[in-house]
């Protein structure tokens, strides 16, 4: 957050594919991408970036990099109820006039919008029934309180962005495919004449991987099969929600399926001694690398593996406070 201010920047990709480029105040995860397509005498605008006090100033940058203005939007699109790719939705759609659609799945950012307390307490409740100790817990509930949300306003969809909704823009129809796991609410839309692919946060060309935990039944389960949904597919291109554009679709996939193996393994290997809580499955993977800035992030991509893991029969749940995990 000390670091140097980035600006919003736009560049064509495609005839009428635009990406714009926009900074995140997050370490590690410097910028996200909005992607303009040409639609009759404006655009579709897929993802918006997060919402801050440049923001907008940094996304009309972009833009104007294109040759394009926000007054020109006909249709806000967002592939996941995440700040980085929803957070100016309210603001665009007010400022222009525009629809915006989106997935009905997007209840944990709407409660941060509503109540931002109910989601804390939320987290510390699966936190402390997870076995994180008391002192650590306050520490991060004083810290969480004074974050930014990131978001304009209540998210209030025209229209629910599920599978098989069409978007039309001069390139052709774009359709949703549901694809969970990273979000509930997440969408990847696909132009299949020309084999494009918005792929949000699902697919990066950095592989990293993210699991909104306690909002769906099981978010890694459901992750790697949404990477068959897009595995049939076929796309050639992928314009991502970070990062550059990248091509070895495929090898993207596989990619991730490893990860989420490997992951998967080493969560599986914490659980051969004892009855372990989740947190100290954590300890026992992550040991010296935890810390208050990741112990949420690490504690629920666990609390992701462990229920994968119980569904495929290989963990198996023991009740109690605080709730154990065996083999
Ligand atoms: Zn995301
Ligand atoms: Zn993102």
């Amino acid at each position: 957050m000390t670091s140097k201010r980035e600006l919003g920047r736009g560049e064509r990709v495609l005839p009428g594919v635009y990406r714009l480029r926009l900074p995140l105040p997050w370490p590690g995860v410097p910028h996200c991408n909005a992607w303009a397509v040409s639609a009759g005498d404006g655009f579709v605008l897929f993802d918006t970036g997060w919402h801050g006090p440049d923001s907008m100033a940094n996304l009309e940058r972009a833009l104007a990099m294109c040759d394009l203005r926000i007054e020109d939007t006909r249709l806000v699109v967002c592939t996941h109820a995440h700040s980085d790719h929803c957070g100016q939705a309210a603001t665009i759609v007010e400022r222009v006039g525009c629809e915006l659609w989106m997935h009905p799945s997007h209840e944990l950012m709407s409660q941060m919008v509503a109540d931002p307390d109910a989601v804390l307490a939320r987290r510390l409740e699966v936190a402390r029934q997870s076995g994180v100790p008391e002192e650590p817990l306050r520490r991060y509930a004083e810290q969480r309180g004074t974050s930014e949300p990131g978001i304009a306003g209540p998210i209030a969809p025209e229209k629910e962005l599920v599978s098989g909704v069409t978007i039309g823009t001069d390139l052709g129809e774009w359709v949703a495919y549901e694809t969970p796991g990273h979000a509930p609410s997440h969408v990847c839309l696909f132009q299949p004449e020309r084999r494009l692919l918005i792929s949000g946060d699902h697919l990066l060309g950095r592989i990293s991987l993210y699991f909104e935990f306690g909002y769906s039944p099981n978010p890694v389960g459901e992750f790697l099969s949404s990477l068959d949904v897009v595995e049939r597919l076929g796309a050639r291109l992928c314009l991502a929600g970070h990062g550059r554009t990248f091509t070895d679709v495929h090898a993207h996939i596989e990619g991730n399926r490893s990860l989420v193996e490997e992951h998967l393994g080493q969560v599986s290997q914490a659980l051969t001694d004892g009855e372990p809580t989740a947190f100290e499955v954590v300890t026992r993977i992550h040991g010296d690398s935890l810390s208050q800035q990741n112990a949420h992030w690490l504690l629920s991509q666990t609390l992701g593996y462990l229920t994968q893991l119980e569904a495929l029969g290989n963990a198996r749940r023991i009740p109690g406070e605080p709730e154990r995990w065996a083999a």
